[in-house]
């Protein structure tokens, strides 16, 4: 699925009654954060995405939603809307009625919430869990209550159960608010009927036909002042500043590559199982942290691409490593993956992902896309890999690169042409020689 090719859903009729100093003369997605509307803030990220056709729900001051952002053609985008009655319809309710414009399948989102999560493997995922009979994909964060109650029981990867009204043990994860559905789900409903969407992700989940996603970043909403004032002081923190970065490569650097017998070699992890941290990768990672730099994780994993696993297990790999270092109080800021291979070869399966992209390194699209996400200071910022490839995409963007490993290696030749900026031992060793933010 291409995000251009499908629709995005959006919930903006809420009353926003917790903010009301703020939402007396406007609705809630239109409270200003630095300068301009809260969704201003998600619509971009979304438009980042490729995602070019919205439905917008409104309701509460509809008229003013409709004059911020028209019919999107001045983004490039089209927007249309579907108008809440008179009677408050609920969630589920306000996407009944708009089904008229709603299509086969469709991502459906909240006004209020600013979620930054891969929506690629969104769409990956739910498009191949239709194929397996689940109808509908949720997003779920490990939550452990921080947030707000948890309501989701994952078991190895799979949702079990979603309730939001009866806690039950083994609760750890929360919906996130970004779920794909099949538009026939609304079909038996009668129009004007009042409900909650969260009956049919409860019915669904029950049945085993939820799919889902596990995200790692936490999300922002508006519900109340103090969120509004947090989520204001991280998009000024994000957006308005620059700070140094260090982009860091992952295998061999972070983790250990590992024999493959099928091809008697050594290379990436291809199971979560053999997904093993380096000795001290974790604690440098800490530091660099600690030393004041985003620290995002670039790296090509083209596994999927030549047939050698599948790209859901190379997100679970990531997801499995940011979850690790989580609770090891280790914050990764972004990850970013190209799974592309330029040919295809006998055992490839996941056709799409055959592509002369401009994302695997050496190209240095994976830092670009960083630099279009993040206010980075890329005068003070690092490139850290154990391939020249790494050194090459590094220098490219003008970071100082920082090769991990010993001189006695075969790469030492080409490297002598690309002159990497400072030799590190591995990347404790890297981390410990960075100055200071
Ligand atoms: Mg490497």
């Amino acid at each position: 699925m291409n995000p251009a090719d499908v629709q995005v859903v959006v919930l903006m009729g809420g009353l926003g009654t917790r903010l009301k100093n703020f939402t007396k003369e406007c609705p809630k997605s239109l409270v200003e954060v630095n300068g301009k509307p809260f969704f201003d803030h998600q619509l971009e990220l979304l438009c980042a995405w490729g995602f070019k056709k919205f439905v917008f729900l409104v309701g509460y001051r509809a008229q003013m939603v409709e004059d911020r952002y028209g019919d999107g053609s001045s983004r490039g985008i089209s927007i249309r809307y579907s108008y809440d009655g008179e009677k408050l319809l609920g969630t589920g309710g306000a996407v009944r009625r708009a089904l008229s414009f709603l299509e086969d399948d469709f991502l459906l989102i909240y006004g209020d919430s600013f979620m930054d999560i891969d929506y690629a493997e969104t769409l990956y995922r739910y498009e191949r869990g239709k194929k397996e009979g689940y109808r509908a994909l949720m997003s779920v964060l490990c939550n452990n209550n921080r947030f707000d109650k948890s309501n989701v029981v994952m078991d190895g990867g799979r949702l079990v159960l979603y309730d939001k009204h009866n806690p039950v043990p083994g609760m750890d994860y929360i919906d996130y608010g970004a779920c794909m559905y099949e538009r026939s789900l609304f079909d038996d409903r009668a129009e004007d009927e009042a409900f909650d969407i969260a009956e049919i992700l409860h019915d669904l989940s029950v049945e085993g036909k939820l799919a889902a996603q596990i995200v790692t970043k936490r999300f922002y909403e508006i519900g109340n002042p103090d969120s509004l004032a947090e989520f204001t002081s991280y998009v000024k923190h994000r957006f308005d500043e620059e700070h140094p970065a260090v982009f860091v490569d992952r295998d061999g650097v972070i983790n250990e590559i590992v024999w493959n017998d099928d091809i008697e070699q050594l290379d990436s992890p291809m199971k979560v199982s053999e997904f093993k941290f380096l000795p001290g990768a974790v604690e440098a990672l800490k530091k660099i942290k600690e030393k004041g730099y985003y620290v995002f994780i670039v790296t090509n994993q083209p596994g999927a691409a030549k047939g050698k696993t599948d790209l859901a297990t190379l997100y679970d790999i990531n997801t499995y490593m940011i979850g690790c270092l989580a609770k090891e109080g280790v914050e990764i800021d972004d990850l970013f993956m190209c799974p592309h291979y330029p040919k295809e070869l006998p055992l490839t399966k996941e056709k799409f992902l055959i592509k002369k992209c401009n994302c695997r390194k050496p190209e240095p699209g994976l830092i670009y896309r960083a630099m279009r996400k993040y206010g980075i200071d890329m005068q003070r910022s690092f490139m850290i890999g154990d391939s020249c490839t790494d050194v090459t995409a590094g220098a490219a963007v003008g970071l100082s690169t920082v090769f991990i490993g010993d001189l006695k290696c075969d790469l030492c030749k080409k490297l002598a042409d690309l002159s990497p900026d400072f030799i590190a031992k591995d990347l404790a060793d890297a981390a410990e020689d960075l100055p200071e933010v």
